[in-house]
């Protein structure tokens, strides 16, 4: 998910459309903004991507100075219009919205424990819960001091922008697991989850909000306050190997640079004899350079994408195998045909690509197809915000190299080492790798070692 907060602009709300329209990779189920128009809060949101969701007209019927908006992630048990976020209520003269980047390992029983006191809850989100929370708190302390102590009893990864009335807050849990700026634009404050969203508005980077830390911005300025907790860093790896886009800047690695540095390791562990490197666009694009440019050999574009394949492109009919995978990607046959190509993608989650495309270009005639993965198997599902399916569905969790290599018919199968993985950050013990190793660093239901009570889905 992907968030983007403005403060004092005269046009925040179309500011806020073009950080999300940035950010549309972190999310395209469902998006949102809200504005503060002087005397209210005003939202809109709707299901589908940004351009589709908002118009001019539906824009200019968000005025106001300060602006909050938020993109969700496709997840497809919850794809209802009521959990596009951001979520807000209106509660004695206060209006609140919250909006939410990550996953909340508590949040059941947080809602539980509400539920039976005889809250009702609207959405199936964590910005609600935090909603709640916030303002059970008010009623003892001030806003600043009821955000804080709602965000000690929430555990797990978060990123939230809360927007009181006028006041704009940021929070960010004590880990830093997902990752959240701070941007400058003359006199407008810009907070977003990614860079690339402060370079599209031309908005100097400030830094990050750090881990377990508050930001405040009022009439009065901004002010920073510790949440109070402290914990290891351990900002999510999966950001840098697929999820952020490679022109931001994510827990201060150039994701560009970082992706290149998986290839060139993965050339380094393993570079078969093969005529050259290509990738599966986009998002191998990065670690097939890296590799191509490790190990000398020749880089190839020679897989197509079409750029204006939508999500919502009818599904073709059994009869019509293999044209799904044509739709987005097709190879240059002639070009490919009787080479030996290494074939590099950044993960194996479900083994979709691996099993349809992978194989496709043997079908073609690729002589030899050595596929290079840019991390190591996907094993384990993750409790912090990055979609994976359970580990039934998760094909590293059930299969191993050799069973994927005799299955598919590739010539060979490599996944980046975890220590090579380790090389190509700046501080390899700040990230969590739980994905990868089933070391979960927040304790959740499910991530106990060998607890399988996540795999009834
Ligand atoms: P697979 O095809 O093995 O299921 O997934 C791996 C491919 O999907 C890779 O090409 C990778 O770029 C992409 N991918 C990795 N993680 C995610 C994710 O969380 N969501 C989506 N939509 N794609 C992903
Ligand atoms: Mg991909």
């Amino acid at each position: 998910m992907g968030l983007i907060g403005i403060y004092n602009h005269p046009e925040a709300a179309k500011m806020a459309y073009f950080g999300l329209y940035a950010q549309q990779h972190r999310g395209q189920e469902s998006c949102g903004i809200l504005t503060w128009d002087g005397a209210r809060q005003l939202d809109y949101r709707g299901l589908g991507l940004v351009p589709d969701v908002f118009n001019e007209d539906i824009l200019n019927k968000l005025p106001g100075r300060i602006a909050v908006g938020h993109v969700r992630y496709g997840n497809k048990r919850q794809q209802l219009l009521r959990n596009a976020e951001p979520f807000c209520v209106r509660h004695g003269d206060l209006d609140l919205a919250v909006a939410h980047n990550g996953a909340l390992v508590n949040s059941n029983v947080l809602r539980q424990k509400l539920e039976n006191e005889g809250a009702i809850f609207h959405t199936d989100t964590d910005s609600e819960l935090m909603v709640h929370l916030i303002i059970l708190h008010l009623g003892k302390h001030d806003l600043v001091e009821a955000v804080r102590r709602a965000c000690l009893e929430v555990e797990g990864a978060y990123c939230f922008l809360i927007l009181a009335n006028d006041t704009l807050i940021a929070a960010r849990d004590p880990y830093g697991v997902r990752p959240l700026s701070l941007g400058k634009t003359g006199d407008t404050l810009v907070i977003a989850s990614e860079t690339c969203a402060l370079d599209l508005l031309d908005a100097g980077d400030l830094g990050t909000i750090e881990p377990g830390e508050m930001l405040i911005i009022d009439k009065n300025g901004i002010s920073r306050e510790s949440l109070g907790i402290t914990a290891p860093r351990r900002h999510c790896i999966f950001e840098l190997v697929y999820f952020a886009r490679p022109d931001s800047i994510v827990f201060d690695e150039e994701v560009y640079s970082c992706r290149k540095r998986m290839g060139n390791q993965m050339s380094i562990e393993s570079t078969p004899d093969a005529d050259f490197v290509l990738p599966f666009p986009d998002s191998g694009v990065y670690c097939a350079l890296g590799f191509a440019q490790q190990s000398g050999l020749p880089y190839e574009h020679a897989i197509i994408r079409n750029h204006y394949v939508g999500r919502t492109f009818i599904q073709p009919t059994q009869e019509m195998r293999n044209f799904g995978v044509r739709v987005k990607l097709n190879p240059v046959r002639g070009f490919l045909r009787n080479k030996r190509v290494i074939l590099a993608d950044d993960s194996i989650v479900r083994g979709t690509t691996i099993r349809t495309r992978a194989r496709h270009l043997r079908e073609l005639g690729v002589k030899e197809v050595h596929f290079r993965v840019s991390s190591p198997p996907v094993t384990h599902p993750c409790f912090y915000g990055v979609d994976f399916p359970s580990r039934k569905e998760l094909i590293a969790s059930s299969q191993g190299k050799d069973e994927i290599e005799k299955f598919i018919g590739l010539d060979s199968l490599e996944y980046l080492s975890i220590e090579g993985l380790r090389k190509t950050v700046s501080h390899p013990d700040n990230f969590c790798y739980a994905c990868f190793t089933g070391e979960y660093p927040i304790r959740c239901p499910g991530c106990e070692p060998d607890d399988d009570s996540n795999d009834e889905e």
